[in-house]
């Protein structure tokens, strides 16, 4: 960190010049950093991550920005402990901190490892298989995902200074997107010393990632529609990002998360007494204290059955006396402060809307919750917690989000009126449904998952190992409908997918071989003189094919299979059984001895570059095999793939089994590793 933070542009620090605002600490209220951003040239600044950052990215395989990914997690693991220091004067307690920044290390992680397992060694992405489009088989389609040819710009909230940005960059890199990244200012201190480690580990490719420390100025006027915007913050700064003219005009993508007044649902069934019920308390009051409530996922309404509203008020109430409220730094403070005086304002503005519909049962918003005289400057404020008497006829309760640690508690009669109160929300990225009764747990979540991205189900089965509810996970979808943004700022290959261009690609079978390097059923086959399982990685073809001889299939061999691995299912075993089933013409052979046979006619068995079958694919028995048949197989290579290791790569086979009418019985794709040409 420095006093006055610099932007990181064109590959290089900048200082502004004047216009700096001051940052203060969350704890005493003295002044950490300052910040701006004028002298900055945001024009030159896109221009760079386009022509520079694109054309590096662009350059490199799916898997080689996946292993960059890796190595850049691995550094920032080893140099992460001033982080936790310095965002300490965030307000946030070091298990607060564990969160972001644990959180933004693990995302890199998780994108590295998910990205050399489900996208391929290549800088596009083929969605198959082909369709055909017409009757002469000539003419087929498919698709194809390529890195658009433009920038992504990240504008984050302050509550995640280290995951914020890392969450978003993760995808946008893997993809080949360059990333300049906006950290809010009220954190941003943070975000500039991880900026520093990442610049320092030269691990990324130049103009890969700049950021913007300060207002982004006219950064957005520089967009077009090869570029995306995602953001996390307000509902009223989306709205002004959303429609900002570049933005609506170029139609740059655009994905929000913002305000979510998310909910926690105790089940009918779940009575004090049960671990359902404890589980609950814990969660809810995890969920206000931690971070201070300043969690996008945070639980903000919260719904009970009438018979319990009164048993959870008095053990929340229970559990949150004894929240230790002061100085972040030490060990046993168990909640911090807001991040600033402006966001303690903010949280006891919202709470006095909410409390023009409900009554506040525990707490004071005008208190700290700390007597401690040394953080009297800082933005300290005691737990609220609300009881709304009448929430079917309110609406404020249902709509105001105080980011801090503020929830309300709400009855319901019936599971239906539940739903009905949990939709008023018009939309959240998470709701944790707490029931053991399987009944109760499928009107819940069916009822609202339309509302939401995520929904946890926690009982006495998941409750020890649950990740929590606050806790977005990168494989899975975080972002919610409605007032939550409609966008899904994680998700796995789905959040990749956000980045890339999907492009429909129509030509011949053959033309879409050579372009996407995937053979397909109806391009060319290329006969292969030599048994493919004599060539090695480098020397196979696509489409390199043999088709074997026939192999009659006898009453003799189902029995024999039948007798040795014991399946007698009927329909091998029992000719008037067999007959009396619709799909059958009597006894048939085993699909797995088909397989095994199909094996037995493509295999070449001598010691060769073929080092292991690891597996099938797409696998369809498709018509019946009666005993007479005579089976014959064409084996053709179909993709191959650089693996992690430099000796061998992999290969995917399309197998199709025909019967003597030249009918496919059986379809599959069959995956090898091969070793590669001896150097
Ligand atoms: P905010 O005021 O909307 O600010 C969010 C970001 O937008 C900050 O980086 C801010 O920069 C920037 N910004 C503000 N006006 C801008 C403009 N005209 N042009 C470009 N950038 C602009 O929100 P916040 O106070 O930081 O965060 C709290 C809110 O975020 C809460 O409502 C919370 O619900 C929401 N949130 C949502 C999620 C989620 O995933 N859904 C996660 C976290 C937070 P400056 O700080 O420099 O003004």
């Amino acid at each position: 960190m420095s006093a006055i933070l610099q932007s990181y542009l064109r590959g290089q620090w900048a200082a502004p010049a004047k216009d700096l605002a001051e940052i203060p600490s969350a704890i005493d209220g003295a002044v950490i950093a300052k910040t701006g951003s004028s002298g900055s040239d945001f024009a030159e600044a896109v221009r760079y991550a386009r022509e520079t950052g694109g054309k590096n990215l662009r350059a490199l395989t799916f898997h080689q920005r996946a292993d960059i990914l890796k190595k850049l997690a691995a550094y920032l693991s080893e140099k992460k402990e001033p982080l936790y220091a310095l965002a300490a004067h965030t307000g946030a307690t070091k298990r607060d901190n564990m969160v972001d920044i644990e959180g933004g290390i693990g995302t890199l992680f998780a994108y590295a490892s998910r990205g050399r397992r489900d996208l391929p060694a290549e800088k596009f992405i083929v969605e198959g298989p082909n369709e055909q489009l017409s009757k002469g088989g000539k003419f087929a389609g498919t698709h194809i995902l390529t890195p658009r040819a433009g920038i992504a710009v990240h504008i984050n909230a302050f509550n995640f200074p280290v995951w914020g940005p890392l969450e978003k960059f993760a995808p946008a890199f893997l993809a080949g997107i360059p990333v300049i990244t906006k950290p809010a200012t009220a954190s941003a201190y943070v975000s500039e010393a991880l900026m520093r480690l990442i610049v320092e580990s030269k691990l990324l490719p130049d103009g890969a990632l700049q950021m913007i420390c300060g207002p982004t100025g006219d950064l957005l006027d520089h967009l077009n529609g090869q570029d995306s915007l995602c953001f996390t913050g307000s509902i009223e700064t989306s709205d002004k990002l959303r429609n900002h003219p570049a933005v609506s005009k170029n139609a740059v993508r655009f994905v929000a998360e913002r305000d979510s007044l998310n909910a926690a649902i105790l089940g009918t069934d779940a009575a004090p007494g049960t671990p359902e019920f404890d589980l609950f308390i814990k969660e809810v009051v995890r969920e206000m204290t931690v971070k201070a409530g300043q969690k996008c996922t945070a639980i903000r309404r919260v719904f009970v059955p009438r018979a319990q509203e009164a048993a959870v008020i008095d053990a929340l109430k229970a559990q949150l006396s004894a929240i230790k409220i002061g100085d972040p730094r030490v060990e046993d403070t168990r909640m911090g402060a807001l991040v600033s005086m402006t966001q303690k304002r903010s949280v006891q503005e919202k709470v006095r809307e909410i409390a023009s519909e409900a009554e506040i049962v525990f707490g004071d918003p005008a208190a700290s919750g700390t007597d401690d005289a040394a953080l009297k400057g800082g933005a300290f404020i005691s737990p609220v917690l609300l009881r709304c008497a009448k929430p079917m006829d309110a609406k404020r309760v249902h709509v105001t989000e105080a980011f801090g640690p503020v929830a309300t508690v709400m009855a319901y009669d019936t599971l239906e009126q539940a739903v009905e109160l949990v939709a008023k929300g018009e939309g959240s990225l998470v709701a944790s449904v707490f029931t053991y009764d399987p009944s109760v747990a499928s009107a819940l979540v069916f009822g609202i998952a339309p509302y939401h991205g995520r929904l946890l189900v926690i009982d006495r089965d998941s409750g020890k190992e649950s990740t929590g509810h606050g806790s977005p996970l990168p494989y899975l979808v975080h972002g919610g409908p409605g007032r939550a943004g409609g966008g899904e700022e994680l998700g796995g290959m789905r959040s990749v997918h956000h980045y890339l261009q999907r492009t429909a690609i129509q030509a011949s079978p053959d033309r879409i071989v050579s372009l996407t390097k995937d053979w397909s059923k109806g391009a060319a086959t290329v006969p292969s003189q030599e048994h493919p399982f004599r060539k090695d990685f480098d020397t196979l073809v696509i489409g390199d094919t043999i088709e074997t001889a026939a192999r009659k299939v006898s009453l003799e061999d189902i029995e024999h299979f039948a007798n040795f691995t014991g399946d007698t299912f009927y329909a091998h075993m029992d000719e008037a059984a067999a007959k009396a089933n619709p799909f059958f013409p009597g006894r048939v052979a085993h699909g797995y001895l088909i397989l095994s046979f199909a094996a037995g006619l493509f295999v070449e068995p001598a010691p060769g570059p073929v080092l292991a079958n690891y597996g099938l694919d797409n696998l369809r028995f498709l018509k019946p095999v009666s005993p007479g048949d005579d089976i014959r197989v064409r084996l053709t290579v179909k993709q191959k793939q650089d693996a992690r290791k430099p000796e061998y790569g992999e290969v995917r086979w399309d197998v199709e089994v025909f019967n003597q009418d030249s009918e496919t019985v059986a379809r599959y794709e069959l995956l090898t590793m091969n070793a590669r040409r001896a150097a």
